[in-house]
């Protein structure tokens, strides 16, 4: 059994950067459409487009802020016209907002929560018709250590994330009976502008903390999506991958 997605079709949110950019690539590789939102970045999407079609594959970008519902189910009507099904979704966007309690602003509660859990539901909420008719279909959500295990400075955050996994595991067991599997992957450390924000004491604090010692790179967390959206996982559903070099443990 190969890891092969020929003719299966992928939507990936927050697809223009970092970890979403190397699923959209490799599962592009793979052999699959992909689709792909992205909040802002309008060069670097249109470049991502243009490098896959170079590659001899298909592929579309859309412009949709995944905290909008709406916004969700006209991606998902344009991804089925135009390449007639979907078959596996993975839920990447995501941000920080970090603070401790003492200083979190309402807002940054607010947004980091619509951003991460609100925008998990819109799109899985928005393509459960389609593959419940077409009886099969993998969503991956995108969680992260921190919503396992805690961190200091990031409460919005890990609730967001544990939300994720509680959410997905609650949709596995709906969905189960339609041939839908429902997957959560909870990446430790990855390099990213995501984490390109933090300063080097705490960096060293987080290789230390993990036990492979080093950071991990976004292509690490697009094979374990690849994994989780071909049929060699057939038979996984409603499992938290840790793809986190051990951290976890
Ligand atoms: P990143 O480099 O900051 O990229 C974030 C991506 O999400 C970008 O494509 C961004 O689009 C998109 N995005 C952000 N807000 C959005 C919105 N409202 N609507 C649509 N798209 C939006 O982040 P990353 O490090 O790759 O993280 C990807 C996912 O992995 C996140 O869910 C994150 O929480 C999770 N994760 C990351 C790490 C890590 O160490 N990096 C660890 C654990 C979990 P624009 O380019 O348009 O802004």
């Amino acid at each position: 059994m190969s890891f092969s997605l020929e003719g299966k079709t992928v939507l990936v949110t927050g697809g223009s950067r970092g970890i979403g950019k190397s699923i959209v690539l490799e599962l592009a590789q793979a052999g699959a459409n992909v689709a792909f939102t992205y909040a802002r970045s309008v060069e670097a999407a249109e470049d991502l487009v243009q490098e896959i079609k170079d590659n001899g594959g298909k592929a579309l970008a859309f412009q949709a802020d995944a905290v909008n519902y709406e916004r969700a189910e006209e991606v998902i009507k344009d991804v089925v016209a135009e390449f007639g099904s979907l078959d596996v979704l993975v839920n990447n966007a995501g941000i920080t907002k970090d603070n401790l309690i003492m200083r979190m602003g309402e807002d940054q509660w607010d947004d980091v929560i619509e951003t991460n859990l609100k925008s998990v539901f819109n799109y899985s909420k928005a393509v459960i018709r389609t593959m419940m008719k077409q009886r099969k279909g993998s969503i991956i959500n995108i969680s992260s250590v921190v919503g396992v295990s805690g961190n200091a400075g990031q409460t919005n955050y890990s609730a967001s994330k544990a939300g994720v996994i509680g959410f997905s595991k609650s949709l596995a067991k709906e969905v189960a009976s339609r041939n839908i599997r429902v997957n959560v992957i909870a990446p430790g450390y990855i390099t990213t502008d995501m984490t390109g924000k933090l300063d080097e004491k705490v960096l060293d604090g987080i290789t230390s903390a993990t036990p492979l010692g080093r950071a991990g790179e976004a292509v690490e967390i697009a094979h374990s999506v690849q994994f989780l959206a071909s049929d060699a996982s057939s038979y996984i559903t409603g499992v938290v991958l840790n793809v986190d070099g051990g951290m976890a443990m």
